[in-house]
């Protein structure tokens, strides 16, 4: 099954170039709360039938005419994987703090607030004179609460898969060292969708072709089988620390090919069996107090 959550928090099934509206599976209220779409995955085999019936019941609504947001809107934790594809590390080694691998740095956090859909695009801050990089990245949607899993029983835990931009915000040595987590928190710096794929209609995660173009140019090109932390090792370890919860997203990390973008770039990144989502790159509209 293909999920989107659209306009104004609604959840659909895509099926082809349409959307058929679902939102009345989740209990009156929850939408309200923002918590539906949690709900809905954490109640995902309960709730099937209901979602077939709404399904069937429902009017297609093309794609092109809804307002997509990120299909898990609001997560508990955003999780991410830094450098975890074996060529990117050394594309990284002359410009980042850490000279480390997934395995030894373990995870970070973005922001929840960062989240952004493909209607919303990529805005960087207004006239910035930073560099602002591209991360192609496999998002995992968690399915269900997962605390101390071993990597045998991780896959267990996901419910879906989704493509996510990592935006970033590059350090510059010796004058600008934010810590990452501000760095990769920006408004929209977290693009998800265009909708997600449930784990049944993906299968392996370690065999998905991961792809990233700007303005029709290929930055980005690898395979899931060559991250060094796979999906299941990252579960593990990050469950190893805290609870995961239905919902929450894991970012599993970049290959090379990283580079920047600005105003008025088209960005597309494709993962197999998962699906492509277009992003336009703009400027917020409000100039911000600080220089970024
Ligand atoms: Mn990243």
């Amino acid at each position: 099954v293909k999920l989107a959550v659209y306009d104004e928090d609604r959840i659909g099934v895509v099926e082809g170039d349409c959307v058929y509206d679902v939102t009345e599976v989740a209990p009156a209220g929850l939408r309200d709360l923002r918590v539906h779409v949690n709900w809905l995955i954490g109640n995902w085999a309960s709730a099937l039938p209901k979602v077939r019936q709404l399904r069937a019941e429902a009017t297609a609504v093309p794609l092109s005419a809804v307002r997509l947001l990120p299909p898990s809107p609001h997560p508990s934790h955003i999780f991410a994987a830094p450098a975890n594809y074996r060529k990117h590390i050394g594309e990284l080694r002359s410009r980042t703090v850490s000279k480390n691998t997934t395995r030894e740095n373990g995870f970070f956090l973005k922001a929840p607030g960062s989240l952004a859909g493909p209607a919303d695009g990529i805005r960087l801050p207004r006239g910035s004179i930073r560099r602002f990089d591209h991360e192609s990245e496999l998002a995992v949607i968690i399915g269900k609460r997962a605390r101390n899993v071993p990597r045998s029983q991780a896959l267990a835990h996901v419910f879906g898969y989704s493509c996510l931009v990592d935006l970033t915000m590059r350090i510059e040595p010796g004058t600008h060292e934010e810590e990452r987590s501000m760095r990769k928190s920006f408004e929209t710096f977290t693009p998800l969708g265009p909708y997600l794929v449930t784990a049944d209609e993906v299968g392996d995660p370690q065999a998905l072709g991961n792809r990233l173009w700007v303005n029709g140019k290929l930055r980005q090109e690898a395979n899931t089988k060559d991250m060094i932390v796979g999906v299941a090792e990252l579960i593990e370890l990050i469950s190893s620390v805290l609870p995961l919860n239905p919902g929450d997203v894991v970012a599993s990390g970049t290959p090379e090919g990283v580079g920047p973008v600005g105003p008025g770039d088209r960005v597309k990144i494709s993962i197999d069996r998962v699906g492509e989502m277009v992003l336009l790159v703009t400027e917020q509209p409000e100039t911000s107090p600080r220089a970024y």
